[in-house]
Formats: C-alpha cells, sequence, structure tokens
C-alpha cells in the first residue's frame, strides 16, 4: 500500500505512537485488529464498520466528563459542550427517524431496552399507583404502599417473539434480566411459511394480555408489518415497543417504510447504534412526547453515567445517516442480501423463509446435514466469519443450532456488489457441501466435530480473501 499522508492516516497513525510510548501491546493490538478486519469476509449481520470520523469522535476528552441528567439540567457542572452534542446527536436522531424524541445516552442495545421496559412500567404502573395513594414521588409512598408496588412492577406481562423465531434474548428470555422481571410469552412463525402469522400474535395478545408487545428481532430475514401489531397492541390495551436494534439502518435509509417502519406505529423504538447503522457502539431510544419524561430518567434508573464521547461519535454517525447516500447504501445493503440469499438457493441451500427482504440470511444447514456449529466453525476455517443460530423449531437447541446467519452491512460498506455476492455464495455453498459431521470417541455423531479437506478450505480462504482484497477497508487509513 502506498504510504499516505492524508488527515486520516495522520490521525491513527499519531494516535497509536502515543499510545505506544505508553504500552506497545495495546498499540499493536489495535494494528493488528485492523489488519484482520481488512482480510476476513465478514457476513456477521450485527457488525459492521464505523466511519473514520465516528471513531476518531470517541477518543477524546470527552471520555472524562461525567454529566447525569439531560441537556440542560445536569447533576454536575460544566457539561456545556457535553450539551452541545448530546443535543447535536438526538437532533439528528429525531429528523432522521421523525421523532418526536431521542433519548442518546444508552450504552448499549440491551440498555436502550431497559430504559424502554422501565419507562413503560414507571407510566403504566408507578404512576398510577402514585395517583391512587395520593403521592408525588416514591419516596412519599408508606412502606405497605411502596412494597405493593414494587410486586405489582415484578409482575407484568410481555409478549415477544420467540428465540427461535428470530428474538432476542432481551424481549423477557430468563436468562436476561427481562426474563426475571417479566411474565414472557412469545410468539412465534408459520412452520410452513416461517412468516409471522399476525392471527396467531393477535390470538395469544387476546388470551395473555401483555403490558408490553415487543416486535423486533436479530435472526429473522423478512419485513415486519409494524401496523398490524400496533393494532393488536391497542386492541388489548398493551404499549407496543420494537427493537430496531439489528435494521435501524434500514430504517433511517428509507427501505422500510409506511407500514414497515417502525417510528410512526410503535410508542416507543429502541436500537442500537452500531449494526446496520454504522455508528459508534452504543444505544437509543425514540418515543413520543407521552414517554419522554419517563424515558429521560434512564440515567440513574438503570444506565450509568452517561459516555459524552459515544454520544459525540453517535452525532457523527447520525450526521452521516441523514447524507443521501446513506439511503443507497441501505439499498444496497438489501440487493446484496437478497442476491447472496438467490446465490445459496440457485446451488440448493435450504434458506428460512426461503429468501431475504432485509440485510439478513438465514442458511439451515441441516440440510447439508451439518450443525449450526459445525458449518460455522468449518466456513471459518475457510476464512468466512459468520455465526451460528438457532432455525424455527430447532431440533439442535440453542447451543448447537441448527442454522448458520449470514449478513450484508459490513460487506456493503466494503463496497462489495452483487457479483461479489454470487462469489460468496458459492464460496459459503462449497464448504459447507464439503464438510462432512465427525464423530465421537465412541462412535455417536458428534454436534461439534466436522471434517474438512486443509486442501479445501485453505483454497476457499484465498479466494475470500482476495475477493475482499478487491475492496479496501478504510481505504483512506494507512498506519505505514
Ligand atoms: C444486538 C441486539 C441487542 C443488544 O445490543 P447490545 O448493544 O449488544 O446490548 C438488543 N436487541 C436486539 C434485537 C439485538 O439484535
Amino acid at each position: 500500500m502506498p504510504s499516505s499522508s492524508n488527515a486520516e492516516s495522520t490521525a491513527f497513525r499519531s494516535a497509536l505512537e502515543v499510545i505506544r510510548a505508553v504500552e506497545p501491546r495495546v498499540a499493536d493490538a489495535i494494528g493488528a485488529e485492523l489488519a484482520d478486519q481488512r482480510e476476513s469476509l465478514k457476513l456477521i449481520a450485527s457488525e459492521n464498520y464505523a466511519s473514520p470520523a465516528t471513531l476518531l469522535a470517541m477518543g477524546n476528552w470527552f471520555s472524562d466528563k461525567y454529566a447525569e441528567g439531560t441537556v440542560g439540567r445536569r447533576f454536575y457542572a460544566g457539561c456545556q459542550n457535553v450539551d452541545t452534542v448530546e443535543a447535536l446527536a438526538a437532533e439528528h436522531a429525531r429528523e432522521l427517524f421523525g421523532a418526536a424524541h431521542a433519548y442518546v445516552q444508552p450504552h448499549s442495545g440491551i440498555d436502550a431496552n431497559l430504559v424502554a421496559f422501565w419507562a413503560i412500567l414507571a407510566d403504566r404502573v408507578e404512576a398510577p399507583a402514585l395517583k391512587r395513594a395520593q403521592a408525588r414521588h416514591v419516596n412519599d409512598l408508606t412502606e405497605a404502599d411502596w412494597f405493593t408496588l414494587r410486586r405489582e412492577l415484578g409482575n407484568q406481562r410481555m409478549l415477544g417473539m420467540s428465540l427461535d423465531a428470530g428474538g432476542h434474548l432481551t424481549h423477557g428470555f430468563r436468562p436476561n434480566i427481562s426474563g426475571k422481571m417479566f411474565d414472557q410469552r412469545s410468539y412465534g412463525t408459520d412452520p410452513t411459511t416461517g412468516l409471522v402469522d399476525y392471527d396467531k400474535v393477535a390470538e395469544a395478545a387476546r388470551e395473555f394480555k401483555p403490558l408490553i408487545l415487543v416486535g423486533g428481532y436479530s435472526a429473522y430475514p423478512r419485513k415486519v408489518n409494524f401496523r398490524i401489531l400496533r393494532e393488536i397492541a391497542d386492541e388489548v390495551g398493551a404499549t407496543f415497543m420494537v427493537d430496531m436494534a439489528h435494521f435501524a439502518g434500514l430504517v433511517a435509509g428509507k427501505v422500510f417504510t409506511g407500514d414497515f417502519d417502525p417510528v410512526p406505529h410503535a410508542h416507543i423504538v429502541t436500537t442500537t447504534t452500531h449494526k446496520s447503522l454504522r455508528g459508534p457502539r452504543g444505544g437509543m431510544v425514540l418515543c413520543g412526547p407521552e414517554l419522554a419524561e419517563q424515558v429521560d430518567r434512564g440515567c440513574p434508573m438503570v444506565l450509568g453515567g452517561p459516555l459524552p464521547h459515544v454520544m459525540a461519535a453517535k452525532a457523527v454517525a447520525l450526521a452521516e445517516a441523514r447524507r443521501p447516500d446513506f439511503a443507497d447504501y441501505a439499498q444496497r445493503i438489501v440487493a446484496n442480501s437478497q442476491a447472496l440469499a438467490e446465490g445459496l438457493l440457485r446451488r440448493g441451500a435450504t434458506l428460512v423463509t426461503g429468501g431475504t427482504d432485509n440485510h439478513l440470511v438465514l442458511i439451515d444447514v441441516t440440510g447439508y446435514g451439518l450443525t449450526g456449529r459445525q458449518a460455522e466453525q468449518a466456513l471459518l476455517d475457510s476464512g468466512i466469519v459468520t455465526n451460528r443460530n438457532a432455525v424455527p423449531q430447532d431440533p439442535n437447541g440453542a447451543w448447537y443450532t441448527s442454522g448458520v446467519r449470514i449478513g450484508t452491512p459490513a460487506l456493503t460498506t466494503r463496497g462489495l456488489g452483487t457479483d461479489q455476492m454470487d462469489e460468496t455464495a458459492e464460496l459459503i455453498h462449497t464448504v459447507l457441501s464439503q464438510t462432512r459431521p465427525g464423530s465421537n470417541a465412541d462412535g455417536t455423531p458428534s454436534k461439534a466435530k466436522y471434517t474438512l479437506e486443509p486442501a479445501v478450505s485453505e483454497r476457499i480462504a484465498k479466494q475470500a480473501s482476495d475477493l475482499v482484497a478487491g475492496f479496501p477497508l478504510y481505504p483512506t487509513v494507512d498506519l505505514g
């Protein structure tokens, strides 16, 4: 690579030099991470590559600041510059998504969901209890009323998409705090089509009467009709929350519009900022004026102090997402995903729902005689980075699984297009069709072991790295 003296190369090189003087192994690891990312064919549906401006906005003095509170109303002095970036991030978010209110402090997607859950509980359970007791503040409640309220807060119902249909752990599943907070039930997908069955969702909602109906997913390859889900929520008196962590970039880029845009239909929307939205690692909550005040109490209710450096980076990334070229990017993500799906189908792969209309494809690898775990590892040996994922009614459970989830946001950021997706489909299919399930020492079939000729994995790895080499990652950044 020619040595380059542009601003981005200079910035990153200088930063590494400063770090190297203190702990060279950290500088080396940072450099190695860029090199690894440049070489790999990354198909992890939840990952992306943030812009140099976004990355640089995170490495500075904002990290030193405590800024509990909200813009203009801080519990700490000297927050005028934090106010500037937090207000900018929120303004960009409101404009980009057409939301009345944006809360940009959540540190991650899980945190954004916690903020939303507690805003809803405060609005629907705590506020009425305070009113009944004629108290203005929880501190004014008697011990007996407080005891009753705490029991009530911990016994509310949530209805969300099941994990194996593509829902997320934070939507009321037991290993996550949401499952301990809520009495949860889930809706699945139609066993023949693999699609959300709205009549079944309505049936479950009528019977269960949840306080919160959750829409959103991390492994469902289709559009969801949020208008219909809102009608269901209204019918049963539920608050409708959408977690768009995975597909926020497709909403921002106006690929999901009308019934498929959650923002006009949901009472509250949560998201990450680092997946298809291509920003810094973080989260965000959007809502109407009714829930705004409760949402703004996220810190210190469930969040630690805000991360002003990350809010600065959110402001930069959201400004980028408002530019016209982001809509073009979002469209290319889906075009690539569909090209990848078609390429795989043409070669005989089985896909959950038979295709995709978003950024991800879920391959049912039982068609290749493999578990998700075997497929994921064989692909990784061959330079293709994916992750295993359950498929609906998964016979192999949540650990081994029967699926591999692949997504196109990251490769699309690098500039790969539909022709390269066909080539990618060929590489994936070759690996999966050449991999054989292995057996345990006692001869029983193993869900983890497999065999793949080293010559095949080496050849595919070479082809994969040649493929991405044509689309340099961070082309403006040369670490020398
Ligand atoms: C990724 C994801 C999250 C969690 O985001 P983190 O930033 O890892 O906390 C939450 N919900 C959904 C639907 C996700 O896909």
